[in-house]
């Protein structure tokens, strides 16, 4: 693209188009980077830079760019039945064959699928539907979510109720009520000196306490992300998520995992789920299920559940125009068979898992990283001012976004939340990318620290 076209976007840009998550005034003086053409674990960028992409679009991305198989499903199916609902009795062929696949992809009896057009939109559905399933059952009381801090589940009423991000609560009037929240399981800034195992039960009883302060007849379910994401790729101690899931069937509970990252292949299995061994009553999908190309959510209810919504709950009074949208699911079919086909969770998991390890543990190495952490594909390295000590910089997140940019400027995207710099790479990058990331990563770290004058 030519300097004077973009200079032009730029300008249209600031002018007409509103952004997410940013500072709205300060891109439009700056000017938005705009991104044109994609492959594999690498994207370009108007100016022409080769990026690689090591957080896959925004965890999204599983099996890579420019997949043609993708384009020629949608093509395919917009020619032979571009939209038709799943309201009034009807759907359409590639919305039934996804239910059932995800049906059997799902762990348990995760059975029954309600397809929404984001995740956020399928917290929203899950929040309704949970209660309604109390509700018909004479428990109308027992309405309570709890989330967690810094949890993150969307960005719509519910979506950012359930999540405890407190910078998003402070804009419209949130969290709704009924909705509470317990400290989630951080060991680098929370753990202390305990042992992981020791510190993963003292955390996960923290839901406990919450149920009995409440009443266990007041709450409905519990809600988290397998691995929280958003907040800096929070990994739970191994003991965590089965005292959860004990609480939550001793207090009758209903469980629900927000798989919309750890889904589809992130933490090296199918499902978070699947890696730190519990079984959820409810799961929310998204991001991964179409490896980003269209937008596409669903929430999965297991068979009690679905069950008494089916017997008792009569006409559901929730849906979206494109529940179920036949082009979106024809998609996530074409990358649910590729994914399975040419068996990338797999590869991911024995091939690559290792060795990325190996090498964000070496990035550890580096004077300004406190702690590398990492789960399959999914990691962060926390920036600190003293190696030897876990204190946070006092001006909170100036440190990780100049990382981000210097990164950047080295042909590398990583995410800064705070000052964790975050890693999410397509679940099909190599050996000689993961290379080229830690070559990459390690410079930007270097020219952070001289930058910050260290
Ligand atoms: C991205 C995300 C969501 C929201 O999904 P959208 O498609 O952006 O609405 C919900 N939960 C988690 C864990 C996420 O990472």
């Amino acid at each position: 693209m030519d300097a004077l076209h973009t200079r032009t976007l730029q300008q249209l840009d600031a002018a007409h188009h509103l952004h997410p998550f940013n500072d709205n005034g300060a891109l439009a003086e700056q000017g938005t980077r705009i991104l044109t053409r994609g492959q594999g674990c690498y994207v370009w960028d108007a100016e022409g830079h080769q990026l690689l992409d090591a957080f896959a679009g925004l965890w999204c991305v599983n099996i890579g760019y420019g997949r043609a198989e993708l384009g020629h499903a949608a093509a395919r199916q917009m020619q032979q039945l571009a939209y038709y609902n799943s309201f009034f009795q009807c759907t359409t062929e590639p919305t039934i064959q996804l239910a059932a696949k995800l049906a059997e992809l799902a762990p348990g009896d995760l059975n029954h699928a309600f397809f929404t057009n984001s995740g956020s939109e399928a917290n929203d559905t899950i929040l309704r539907l949970v209660r309604h399933f109390w509700a018909v059952q004479d428990q109308p009381r027992k309405n309570i979510f709890i989330g967690r801090h810094d949890g993150y589940h969307g960005t719509t009423m519910a979506g950012a109720s359930l999540g405890g991000m407190k910078g998003m609560h402070r804009q419209g009037g949130l969290p709704i009520p009924d909705i509470h929240h317990i400290d989630p399981p951080y060991g680098f800034g929370d753990g202390g000196e305990l042992d992981p195992d020791d510190y993963g039960l003292l955390a996960a009883r923290r839901l406990e306490a919450k149920i009995l302060a409440l009443g266990p007849e007041r709450v409905a379910a519990f809600i988290g992300e397998p691995v929280m994401g958003a907040i800096g790729v929070y990994i739970p101690p191994r003991t965590y998520w089965p005292e959860i899931e004990r609480i939550c069937r001793r207090y009758d509970v209903l469980l629900v995992a927000d798989e919309v990252i750890c889904g589809f292949g992130r933490t090296g299995q199918w499902f978070g789920a699947q890696t730190y061994g519990f079984q959820p009553d409810v799961m929310t999908l998204a991001k991964g299920i179409t490896s980003g190309y269209v937008p596409l959510g669903a929430a999965m209810f297991n068979d009690r559940v679905a069950g008494v919504l089916k017997a008792q709950g009569g006409e559901l009074a929730h849906g979206c125009t494109y529940s179920g949208h036949p082009v979106c699911a024809a998609v996530a079919l074409e990358n649910l068979r590729i994914l399975q086909h040419e068996r990338i969770v797999e590869h991911a998991r024995d091939g690559i898992a290792a060795y990325l390890a190996q090498r964000w543990a070496e990035l550890g190495e580096h004077p300004l990283v406190g702690e590398a952490r990492i789960v399959g594909l999914m990691g962060a390295l926390e920036l600190v001012p003293d190696k030897t000590r876990r204190d946070c910089f006092p001006d909170r997140g100036r440190v990780g976004a100049l990382c981000r940019d210097i990164a950047r400027r080295n042909g590398l995207i990583l995410r800064a939340t705070h000052d964790a710099m975050l890693l999410s790479p397509p679940l099909v990058i190599s050996r000689e990318q993961v290379d080229e990331l830690f070559e990459k990563t390690w410079k930007s770290l270097g020219e952070t620290a001289a930058a910050m004058g260290k």
